[in-house]
């Protein structure tokens, strides 16, 4: 099916020329938006939104989607922790199809919550087609960061690297250094994978040494190819960056050639003035995930200095075991206040500065024409209804949007110019069916990975079971 025009809405570009039409219609013609004309103008095939607004489809920069599967069993546990004994032997555990359940299911939250573009900064790269497939069949726009074999880094565990030596179709990561790694771009090229650009993913900034960095910075040129890691998201990842380096954690990336515009930072929490500075010189993209640093105790990321400077800031949800939303309405809501409560400043983040991030400033991140509404930019585009109890009256409606409103309020979802949501309704999905297959997949990654005890709720755990082979013993509360 295919949109003529969106008729009707309060439209919010995003566009610094015209940033708002009081009551507009977008005219779409393949895949984009061809026009945006003043008033309500009823076209063949155009949907009614007045009464709505008119948004840019949100871009969520960092979501790790197949951990949708495991919700809630991060434990309240360090980032460390719970990486080496939740996400890793999960992670292990998935095959080509348990994986595409757990990327359909964190697609359609996310399509349902207004998303129009992901990026994951961790496909395990045995796997990556069938993740390429999964985002495909929903109608997603994805980056999706194949993770690059390193060394171990901070934070690592047994599962988490010393596939370095491999390149086969079965290893977990890719040797960009090995011979098998221009077959696997050409190959993907060659796919065509709907919507799905190939990225390169790095665990952590302290897993790269200088050869590393040096190997993956020729990668990224040569195939002209956008990079991600997870950066300064702990205190000990910048410790062990300086540790190994001797220097600031940006000004040791910088150095191995890892910085520039086609590179995504996440969190980077802790990140100082010197870092601040190497950001804004080299036009490097930063992923922000308040929710998830939060819910690990990480840190919050200094946005407004980061912000104030002109360094592009995305938000990212991160993933289901660490938020445990892809709901970038909420993100956007979080971020907004959180800044607030930190700094002393109502001004910090605004909520017009957490819509910018969510749309604008993450397509940007990801290199996308989308994220700003105006003729001949891809028609991702998200209709949110906030006449509705929770919302209304909405006064104002950036405010209404970034403080009141949930995924509830959003009516229709468009990925170049088809539907993928219509009227509340995912387009194409059955989601009790989707719904049934993660649960199967979900409980027997558990059981497989022996974790069942573990993830359980203190509450449910039985006693004097700690001695029959379970992986640590626990306190009981
Ligand atoms: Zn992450």
């Amino acid at each position: 099916m295919t949109v003529g025009s969106l008729s009707g809405g309060l439209v919010l570009t995003m566009d610094r020329t015209r940033p708002a039409y009081r009551e507009a219609t977008l005219v779409i013609e393949d895949g984009c938006i061809s026009g945006i004309v003043d008033g309500y103008i009823r076209h063949n095939e155009s949907i009614d939104c007045r009464g709505s607004i008119v948004i840019p489809g949100f871009v969520n920069t960092h979501a790790h989607m197949a951990e949708v599967l495991w919700r809630g069993c991060g434990g309240e546990q360090n980032t460390v922790d719970w990486i080496a004994n939740r996400k890793h032997p999960l992670m292990a555990q998935l095959d080509g199809d348990s994986i595409r359940v757990g990327v359909r299911l964190a697609c359609v939250e996310m399509l349902r919550s207004g998303t129009t573009a992901v990026l994951d900064p961790e496909v395990p790269a045995h796997l990556a087609t069938r993740v390429a497939s999964a985002t495909g069949d929903i109608g997603i726009r994805a980056g999706l960061a194949v993770a690059v074999a390193s060394g171990a880094g901070y934070g690592a565990s047994d599962h988490s690297h010393g596939n370095h030596h491999h390149s086969h179709a079965g290893s977990d990561s890719l040797d960009v250094a090995g011979p098998g790694f221009p077959g696997f771009v050409e190959r993907w090229r060659r796919d065509k994978h709907e919507r799905a650009a190939l990225w390169l993913g790095l665990r952590v900034l302290s897993a790269a040494d200088r050869h590393l960095g040096k190997v993956i910075s020729a990668a990224l040129e040569r195939n002209r190819l956008r990079l991600t890691f997870h950066c300064a998201e702990q205190e000990a990842d910048v410790e062990a960056v300086r540790a190994s380096s001797g220097v600031g954690t940006l000004e040791y990336a910088e150095a191995i050639g890892l910085l520039g515009p086609a590179t995504v930072i996440s969190h980077g929490v802790h990140l100082d003035e010197p870092d601040i500075e190497v950001l804004q010189r080299t036009g490097t993209r930063v992923s922000h995930c308040p929710s998830s640093n939060s819910r690990t105790g990480a840190g919050v990321a200094p946005v407004p200095a980061m912000t104030s400077r002109g360094i592009n800031v995305g938000l990212g949800t991160d993933g289901g075991m660490v938020n445990d939303r892809y709901d970038m309405l909420s993100e956007m809501r979080y971020a907004a206040l959180l800044h607030k409560a930190v700094s002393g400043d109502p001004k910090a983040v605004t909520p017009e500065r957490a819509l910018r991030m969510a749309t604008r400033d993450g397509a940007r991140a990801l290199g996308l024409e989308s994220g700003i509404l105006r003729p001949g930019a891809p028609a991702d585009v998200c209709v949110v209804d906030l006449e509705a109890l929770g919302s209304w009256p909405a006064y104002n409606p950036v405010d209404a949007l970034v403080f009141s409103a949930g995924s509830r309020n959003v009516r229709h979802v468009l990925v170049g110019g088809e539907p993928r949501l219509l009227g509340g309704d995912l387009v194409g999905v059955n989601i009790p069916e989707l719904l049934a297959e993660a649960a199967e997949v979900s409980r027997y990654t558990i059981r497989a990975a022996g974790l069942e005890e573990e993830v359980k709720p203190s509450w449910l755990r039985r006693e004097g079971r700690s001695s029959h082979g379970y992986r640590r013993s626990h306190p009981h509360g």
